[in-house]
């Protein structure tokens, strides 16, 4: 039977072709990954995504999955080597996301000194000994505010902005998933004063805003931050965006970057970016999305 678009007419979120860039890729060098790097190059060329940043999880609380879990130099070798075989194809960035934790940025910034990578994100994530672990998110967030219930989680990705580490900050808000069970992500909206000092500082840090496409597959149903959050960001003199998938399924390799592509034009942008400081005119958007 014929899937029907949803109200409106629009189709549903799929994988996307010809956009200019996927930047957030787990390969079976992370802990929760077990997709062949080079299943992920054959897509892009296969698709048009022309350049794609491979970002396995790098995580700095001793025990967590991916505090030891690839080397850096299998890391390296493996992206390098791939970027050799896919040149004149796809570009391929060797990229690494780093779990942010206020409480280990120390070893994060020794890492970034002393390692090379063409691309870094910054991300907050639930802790297995934090307040959104599972075993206990249910009683923290008892009579509390969404703003409250939010605020160990935003502080932290405040601490991951000021730190000044990363080429960009991943999925802004995925504590929307963490805490799906208690407020619909509609709900943030109430909440801008929340987004507000940290949209600020991203935009002074330099640092990219992320529109992470996964929480189109998640209960979540939206991107991390949603389109008002993007469009705020580019309000306040935001310049720098990037897209990503935050693959880790062979099917989810560019999955809702169309989407993501579209509210990144809306907002006001016309290209992507990567790097930080790093100004390209590459990656501008194709034409169907420019206003
Ligand atoms: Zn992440
Ligand atoms: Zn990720």
């Amino acid at each position: 039977m014929e899937k029907r678009a949803p109200e409106g007419g629009r189709r549903p979120p799929a994988q996307a072709s010809d956009v200019p860039l996927d930047a957030h890729l787990h390969t079976e060098l992370s802990p929760d990954s077990a997709v062949p790097l080079e299943l992920y190059c054959a897509q892009a060329a296969e698709r048009g995504v022309r350049e794609i940043a491979i970002t396995d999880h790098l995580d700095f609380m001793p025990g967590a999955p991916a505090y030891a879990y690839a080397s850096y130099q299998r890391r390296e070798r493996d992206v390098r080597a791939a970027a050799e075989r896919w040149a004149g194809r796809v570009t391929i960035r060797f990229g690494v996301e780093l779990t942010y934790e206020s409480r280990y940025e120390d070893a994060i910034r020794e890492h970034l000194r002393t390692h090379s990578y063409d691309y870094s994100i910054g991300s907050v994530h639930a802790m297995s000994d934090g307040p959104y672990d599972r075993s206990r998110a249910a009683s923290f967030v008892a009579g509390k505010s969404l703003a409250e219930a939010t605020a160990p989680y935003f502080a932290e990705v405040a601490a991951a902005i000021q730190s000044g580490l990363f080429d960009t900050i991943g999925h802004l808000d995925m504590i929307k998933r963490y805490l799906i069970r208690w407020w619909p992500a509609a709900d943030y909206a109430a909440i801008p004063e929340v987004y507000e000092p940290l949209l600020v500082a991203l935009v002074e840090s330099g640092a990219a805003l992320e529109v992470n496409a996964s929480g189109l597959r998640h209960p979540t149903g939206e991107m991390y931050p949603g389109p008002w959050v993007v469009a705020r960001f580019r309000e306040l003199g935001g310049r720098r965006v990037t897209v990503g998938s935050d693959s880790h399924l062979p099917s989810c390799f560019a999955f809702g970057i169309e989407e993501a592509c579209e509210i990144v034009a809306a907002a006001g942008f016309d290209r992507l970016t990567l790097q930080r400081a790093v100004d390209r005119g590459d990656l501008v958007l194709p034409e169907r999305f420019r206003r």
